[in-house]
């Protein structure tokens, strides 16, 4: 079996790669063999030549028709995904519901397309789960953001002139990104405070030093996840919620529900009441942003904060965020791949089955078949 890694393509500039040195040494021992296009690795601080025993070549095309598989990080173009072959596996982060013309390509050339964010959130699947690997980082990297775009520190400092207060951060929603950003602002010396409206956040919020903000809100909605709140309960918190923003001198607002645009957790109202110099960093900012005056991919003055639309914010820490994708789809490889190196897909394991999208000239997931035919 061939595994071959592209280098990435996305206008955005996306730096992580698909597949480091250190992954390739550990799936080596199953007989497969490795190819890359030059230069895949080289955004994320891994030159071909710390690539051994790795075929390098710059014809993508030739690349992309000898490969049983496929990696990557972005979703692929539609003319990427024709010059597979017939039959082959790719691995790739795909969004289908925002790329229906990639899916249908994927199903007419017959790929069968492993979507890691399709990985099921389950116990058995947390070493392949790249959604919250890349997003452990971005939530570390939002609070460093944060505090360079700040007129101010994050810890109490005690001088000559008199003692320096510990800055006061929030961070709403509090799933992987927003549990991490809670870590990193408290190991930075702020007083931090965290918001969710799934109950079961408040102890994970303590447990890292941080106090719960309780509006009394229940939006826990399927599989572990939030659901949309009613209008009714959206008053009920933004009354509790106005004073903690209002007081804050850095927020970080993560907040996401399946399948739908970002739920707004911040109004123009509130930010006018703000402090004068203080800082959001919208993690949301792709799906349409947690703060009014949100602008993806911008830092714009709003009355007296600055809000930070970010995108992309695992592509910033590329090393690190390679490593963990990689790994992630190392140990999806490990479910497919036999002892002997011979790819072998059992469909009644809910793993390979919830991570498929399509299959052999077929939509596999049900939920994006019917979004996109
Ligand atoms: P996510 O990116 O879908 O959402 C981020 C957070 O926003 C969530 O905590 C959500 O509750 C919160 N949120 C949604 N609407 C909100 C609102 N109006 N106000 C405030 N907060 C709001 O979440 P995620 O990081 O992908 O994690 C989601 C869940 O999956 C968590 O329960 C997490 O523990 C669980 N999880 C389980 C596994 C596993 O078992 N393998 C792995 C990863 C995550």
């Amino acid at each position: 079996v061939k595994i071959t890694v592209l280098k990435e393509q996305d206008e955005g500039g996306e730096r992580r790669v698909a597949l480091i040195p250190q992954v390739v040494e550990r799936l080596s021992s199953l007989g497969v063999s490795f190819a890359m296009e030059n230069g895949a690795g080289v955004a994320s601080s891994y030159p071909d030549e710390t690539y051994k025993d790795v075929t390098l070549s710059t014809d993508r095309k030739a690349l992309l028709g000898d490969a049983d598989i496929v990696l990557a990080v972005q979703p692929p173009t539609i003319e990427t995904v024709q010059a597979m072959k017939p039959g082959a596996v790719l691995v790739s982060f795909i969004y289908g519901r925002n790329h229906p013309d990639l899916v249908k390509a994927l199903r007419d050339q017959k790929v069968t397309c492993f979507a890691m964010e399709l990985v099921p959130r389950i116990s058995r699947a947390q070493a392949m789960d790249a959604l919250s690997s890349q997003a452990t980082l971005a939530g570390y990297y939002a609070v460093l953001l944060g505090s360079v775009h700040m007129t101010k520190i994050l810890p109490m400092m005690t001088t000559a002139v008199g003692s320096l207060r510990a800055a006061q951060v929030l961070v709403m929603g509090l799933g992987v990104a927003g549990l991490q950003a809670l870590a990193t602002a408290k190991r930075l010396g702020a007083v931090t405070e965290g918001y969710d409206v799934r109950p079961e956040t408040r102890e994970e919020a303590q447990s890292l030093g941080a106090k719960f903000v309780d509006t009394g809100v229940d939006g826990t909605g399927k599989g572990g996840y939030a659901r949309e709140l009613t209008d009714e309960e959206k008053q009920t918190v933004r009354k509790v919620i106005s004073d903690h923003i209002a007081r804050a001198d850095l927020i970080v607002t993560t907040a996401a529900v399946p399948g739908k645009k970002a739920p707004r957790l911040i109004d123009a109202e509130q930010i006018k009441a703000m402090k004068p110099g203080s800082v959001i960093i919208d993690l949301g900012a792709e799906g349409g942003g947690n703060c009014e005056g949100t602008q993806a991919g911008q830092t714009v003055q709003v009355g007296p904060t600055t809000i930070v639309g970010p995108i992309n914010v695992p592509s910033m820490l590329a090393l690190q965020a390679s490593e963990l994708y990689s790994k992630n789809i190392m140990h999806l490889l490990q479910q497919i791949l036999t002892k002997d190196g011979q790819i072998q897909l059992d469909f009644t394991d809910e793993v390979i089955s919830g991570t498929a999208l399509t299959h052999d000239g077929y939509i596999t997931n049900e939920g994006i078949r019917t979004a996109v035919d």
